[in-house]
């Protein structure tokens, strides 16, 4: 009785940690217009230029720097897809 209770238990734990992976993996609408403005404007070299890649959070130099450009260009209420489509007017103008 006592091992089918604890069974259970562990089952609904490693469902829950399945679910926060998950949640963790979603981006937040800043985070995905920073990865799109990084793709469509980022010209400079990934192995010294740009620590892009290398990097593991958005508190770090590259991600923060899109990161604080995505979060301004949301503020002034123009869409992601509009921004997106601005900077690479603007990139390969
Ligand atoms: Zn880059």
């Amino acid at each position: 009785m006592k091992d089918k209770v604890i069974e259970e238990i562990e089952s609904r734990i490693e469902a829950l940690q399945k679910d926060i992976e998950e949640l963790k993996e979603i981006e937040s609408p800043e985070e995905k217009l920073a990865t799109d403005l990084h793709t469509v404007m980022c010209k400079t070299n990934h192995s010294d230029g740009c620590s892009w890649f290398y990097e593991d959070s958005c508190e770090k130099y590259a991600h923060k720097r899109y990161l604080d450009m995505a979060k301004k260009i949301l503020s002034t209420g123009i869409s992601p897809k509009k921004s997106i489509e601005i900077a690479e007017i603007i990139n390969n103008g």
